[in-house]
């Protein structure tokens, strides 16, 4: 016991809860059953390349043949080799083939409420426009693209319009600083800048051409910067470097075909979150990628044609890569697209859209719902959410009472939710219940899709039994997982192929139970070493956020001389006042849900947790602070520096 203590993480979280998909979803899903499911699975698990070799095939419009599904030269995969074909093909022309030029591709709203919707043919026509723009400015095949833009359709088309020529885009999300924009144009060598005069955000108006300027000073390798006029600012054009966006398309052509590029021809690069460090430009390519996002979509979010899909994700994060852009638009779907905040003008907006637009799958993350829950269930029902036949969430694990929350309060106890377990680096969705056919846990990302194939490990590879936590790793090279750390092959190699030979590292820890449900327990670095037993994130902070007065927690490891690590909480309230009463309370209630082990050693009040951009807690600041240090890591993801100084003076 002792010896396996060490290697292997002790689950405290009890959950028993069972959601059966109903007869009348099923029905009518793609994948009607369990044992359908399971028959593609161990179809897909025989022979992976074949499988996804197949259904490239049929999938992806070809240029021209690839010759092999896999070439695997480990950590190095190439996918659909020799083949020729494009994503932005995939996404557009190809409808516009089959006669469906005048479906719905985007819906649009953006903050102030002015509106937009494109169709195919309508889309189409806008990125062969803009794919010409590029063209003007000398951008073709392997140029780097690095788009710094708001939720408008313009950022899918500027997306698009460099699949259709082959230039690699690299997005980044428009909140970050110019420091971090030229840190990722440096590392990427970026030619072209793509950004806005402005953002909309609650009201205000972000200065996103003041921010470029700044970072375009420290990006020599970017030579000219494209301005999208959003919000009619006035702002300082620099003559020979910057264009407006409607000056060059209103002079560009609308014909250019799509470029047949390479299976392997790189599609873009996109830095990860930072949630546990120095951010990673990561590289996808272009059929594996197509292909696995336009699949993944398919089958977990159960596409239909009627549906209006919504993924509330940023395009600069990996979510809206593959699930506003790449997925449903190879999909041929209908996709609303939103520019704002949640809760601007008030908390309710995206209720008010859900049933504005009679939207039918509903995609968010964690961060949202736990402030949904936060603002009072007032504002959802003031709104007709009938429309809603299927939910989904991404990014961290979603507490076991909030995703009954979202299951009770927003899918009116009929909607399956979709919990999706995956990373910017595998492209797209690894494991998630299958909506028709896999009978959900709350808080458990239930199963692996066809063709991917999870095992749990301990430190030195060896597989964990039911139930004990372990290192998640994947078995099986996947068409859309990361091709490698752009320009560094060798941090790729370290980080995710050296610890467990033969395997790729995802980095987060995880259990799967005797039904062979997969439970995510946390970052492998966030784990905690208490009286030689090792305890996951997730379990404390779950046990903490089913307390009627506890919105949000986070749980790290604090030094300490006789148990190793003391449990140190953080923790954020809803409708009360912070007492040494309810501290006592909390622990006393975490006690009773998991266990005496896991009792927090030290609670800690605060008004917010520190959160990188796209909403994840950041532990590792959270346990520098704990433990009493400065932070010595990469802080430029930090959402909202004041929380950290806030933090440290409640100290
Ligand atoms: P960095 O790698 O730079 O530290 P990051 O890991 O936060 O940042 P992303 O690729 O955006 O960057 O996030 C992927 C991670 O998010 C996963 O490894 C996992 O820790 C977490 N995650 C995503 N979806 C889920 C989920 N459904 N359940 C639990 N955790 C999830
Ligand atoms: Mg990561």
């Amino acid at each position: 016991m002792a010896d396996q203590a060490g290697r292997q993480i002790d689950t405290v979280m009890q959950e028993s809860r069972l959601f059966p998909p109903r007869p009348s979803f099923s029905d009518k899903a793609r994948i009607k059953s369990l044992a359908e499911y399971e028959a593609l699975w161990n179809e897909a698990a025989t022979d992976p390349a074949k499988f996804w070799g197949d259904m490239a095939r049929e999938e992806l419009h070809w240029f021209e043949p690839f010759t092999k599904s896999l070439n695997w030269n480990e950590p190095f995969a190439e996918w659909f080799v020799g083949g020729k074909t494009n994503a932005s093909y995939n996404c557009l022309d190809a409808h516009l083939e089959a006669g469906q030029g005048d479906r719905v591709a985007l819906l649009w709203e953006g903050e102030p409420g002015d509106t937009r919707r494109l169709t195919y043919t309508e889309l189409h026509r806008e990125v062969c426009k803009f794919a010409n723009c590029l063209k003007t400015l000398g951008i073709g095949e392997g140029d780097v693209v690095s788009i710094y833009m708001p939720m408008v359709p313009e950022l899918a088309i500027a997306m698009l319009a460099c699949a259709r020529i082959g230039a690699v885009h690299s997005v980044i999300f428009a909140g970050f600083s110019a420091e971090a924009i030229a840190d990722r144009n440096n590392d990427a060598q970026a030619k072209v800048q793509i950004t806005a005069d402005g953002a909309w955000r609650r009201g205000n108006i972000l200065p996103l051409k003041e921010t470029v300027d700044a970072a375009l000073v420290k990006s020599p390798s970017v030579k000219h910067c494209i301005v999208l006029d959003r919000v009619n600012e006035a702002i300082e054009m620099k003559v020979g470097r910057d264009y407006w966006w409607h000056e060059l398309m209103d002079a560009a052509s609308d014909d250019c075909p799509a470029a047949p590029l390479d299976s392997e021809a790189p599609l873009y690069i996109l830095y990860t979150s930072g949630s546990t460090g120095k951010p990673k430009g990561i590289k996808h390519t272009t059929a594996g990628y197509n292909l696995f996002a336009k699949k993944t979509f398919q089958w977990v979010f159960d596409h239909r044609a009627e549906d209006i899909f919504w993924c509330t994700a940023d395009c600069g994060w990996v979510t809206g890569h593959s699930y506003v852009v790449y997925g449903p638009l190879s999909a041929g779907a209908t996709c609303l697209m939103y520019e704002g905040a949640p809760n601007f003008p008030a908390e309710d907006r995206f209720w008010e859209l859900v049933e504005k637009y009679r939207v039918s799958v509903f995609y968010t993350a964690p961060t949202a719902i736990r402030a949904f829950i936060k603002w009072g269930d007032e504002h959802v029902e003031k709104h007709d959410l009938s429309s809603l036949r299927l939910l989904g969430t991404v990014g961290e694990g979603i507490n076991p009472e909030a995703w009954m929350w979202y299951h009770n309060k927003i899918g009116g106890e009929r909607c399956p939710i979709v919990d999706t377990w995956w990373q910017t680096e595998t492209g797209g969705i690894m494991m998630s219940p299958l909506p028709g056919a896999i009978p959900t846990k709350p808080g458990s990302c239930t199963k692996p899709l066809p063709g991917i194939i999870p095992e749990i490990v301990d430190e030195s590879g060896k597989p964990v039994g039911k139930n004990q936590g372990g290192w998640l790793t994947i078995s099986h090279p996947w068409p859309g997982m990361l091709r490698g750390i752009w320009g560094d092959n060798e941090r790729y190699q370290e980080v995710y192929w050296s610890k467990v030979p033969g395997k790729y590292l995802a980095g987060d820890n995880a259990r799967c139970d005797e039904d062979g449900y997969y439970w995510i327990m946390g970052r492998i670095d966030d784990v905690l070493n208490v009286s030689g037993h090792r305890l996951s994130t997730i379990e404390i902070e779950s046990a903490l956020v089913s307390h009627p007065n506890v919105a949000e927690a986070a749980a790290v490891g604090r030094p300490d001389d006789l148990k190793g690590e003391a449990v140190a909480v953080f923790v954020t309230l809803k409708n009360v006042e912070p007492t040494e009463e309810l501290r006592n309370a909390l622990k006393q209630h975490v006690r009773k849900e998991i266990g005496a082990l896991a009792q927090p050693d030290d609670i800690r009040f605060t008004n917010a947790l520190p959160k990188t951009r796209s909403g994840k807690i950041m532990r590792r600041l959270l346990k520098d602070i704990a433990a009493g240090k400065e932070t010595v890591g990469d802080t430029t993801t930090l959402e909202d520096y004041t929380v950290l100084a806030n933090l440290r003076e409640e100290e």
